[in-house]
């Protein structure tokens, strides 16, 4: 990627995921100004520390709300031949499945982007012939599922295919070769596919979570368009839908032999994914890319021209502190001191009250990874 060209930011959001028990203590507050996240500052107990992203989505916010306001703009850009690609970090438990996923009663953003596009297009094409030849077009959409686990691609449509390569063709589109891809034309077809799909994912047991996901789950859609007149242009465009691998200590889950391998590997996928996101939102010149699998397909969707988002999730319980911490520490790299008294940071002692009224002391505190 040369210098002279600007990349386009990721943009980075928070959601904090409601308490899931009654009268649990929180560490985290999202009300003292809009779009930041203020937690303690665990150096210094009279102070908090502030955090500022392009939004923040408090425990209160909808899955259509976030949808609306970060993901659907996406579609179009997409339906123009655009890359796309829309990823949940954080913590195991802190919501990104549920982000992501969803359930059948609260979808999330995959059924709700694959719907969206689906019907986007079925209105486009029930006005097809009243447009200009030269506006007519034809859509294929194509899904395939796939996660990377310990550094390696395994196709979740065909399990039998693992460790699948990663290659890039002469117009630098990256590909994993021999990857299954299925046409849906209904979101019915898309769950057909999806649900045993789902089955195949690699999940163990940690001590934090039963069922933590290991591994980082991508969902890629291909958009194909196609011109039905002369010159027969064709553009393609894809959206990637990533739940990462959990991101916690994993000195703190108790790992060893393999799930130690395992802990390598995602620490290790989702530092270089940090690196990336810094090096493109800093616009310099070399973005590592290479130096992970998952970093590596998605370089011609994130960065460049493509449109990317980081969901960032976040717990808001006291016991999730450390975690927490780490992860806002990762989606920004600015963050402000602020002295304050903020009832919901409840760690807070009396002697944090000392210091009054809201005051932010401009200094930029050391980012730690
Ligand atoms: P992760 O995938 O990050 O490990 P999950 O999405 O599995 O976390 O969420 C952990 C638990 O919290 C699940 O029981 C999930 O249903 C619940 N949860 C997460 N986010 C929300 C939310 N915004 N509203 C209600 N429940 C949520
Ligand atoms: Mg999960």
């Amino acid at each position: 990627m040369s210098s002279e060209k600007k990349q386009t930011r990721v943009k980075v959001v928070v959601r904090v995921r409601p308490t899931l028990k009654d009268g649990v203590k929180t560490c985290v507050s999202t009300n003292n100004k809009p779009n930041t996240v203020q937690i303690l500052n665990h150096r210094n107990i009279r102070e908090n520390l502030m955090y500022d992203f392009s939004a923040v989505y408090d425990d209160t916010c909808s899955q259509q709300h976030i949808y609306n306001n970060s993901i659907k703009s996406m579609i179009s850009k997409s339906l123009n031949g655009q890359n796309v690609s829309i990823f949940a970090y954080g913590p195991t438990g802190a919501g990104k499945t549920h982000t992501m996923l969803g359930s059948a009663t609260d979808p999330g953003m995959i059924p709700r982007v694959i719907n969206d596009l689906l019907l986007t297009i079925e209105n486009e094409q029930k006005t097809v012939n009243d447009k200009p030849q030269k506006d007519r077009w034809q859509y294929t959409v194509t899904f395939s599922y796939l996660e990377i686990y310990n550094e390696k691609v395994q196709d979740l449509l065909e399990p039998a295919s693992v460790d699948l390569p990663i290659r890039e063709d002469g117009d630098h589109n990256i590909f994993v070769a021999g990857l299954a891809e299925k046409e849906i034309t209904s979101f019915e077809e898309f769950k057909n596919y999806f649900g045993p799909a789902s089955n195949n994912r690699t999940v163990a047991a940690t001590k934090l979570n039963d069922r933590s996901s290991r591994s980082h789950s991508i969902l890629m859609l291909k958009v194909k368009k196609n011109a039905m007149f002369p010159p027969n242009r064709e553009f393609q465009g894809k959206i990637y839908l990533i739940d990462l691998a959990g991101s916690e200590d994993n000195r703190r889950t108790g790992n060893q032999g393999i799930r130690l391998k395992e802990s390598g590997a995602i620490n290790k996928s989702l530092f270089v994914l940090g690196e990336v996101v810094d090096a493109i939102n800093n616009n310099q010149p070399r973005i590592p890319y290479r130096n992970s699998k998952l970093t590596r397909l998605l370089q011609d969707s994130i960065g460049g021209s493509c449109h990317s988002i980081m969901i960032t999730n976040i717990a808001p319980e006291e016991h999730y502190y450390y975690d927490t911490y780490c992860t806002l520490n990762f989606a920004s790299k600015s963050k402000k001191i602020v002295n304050t008294n903020t009832t919901c940071l409840k760690q807070q002692t009396s002697t944090s009250s000392l210091s009054g009224n809201t005051s932010t002391s401009g200094e930029a505190a050391q980012t730690t990874h």
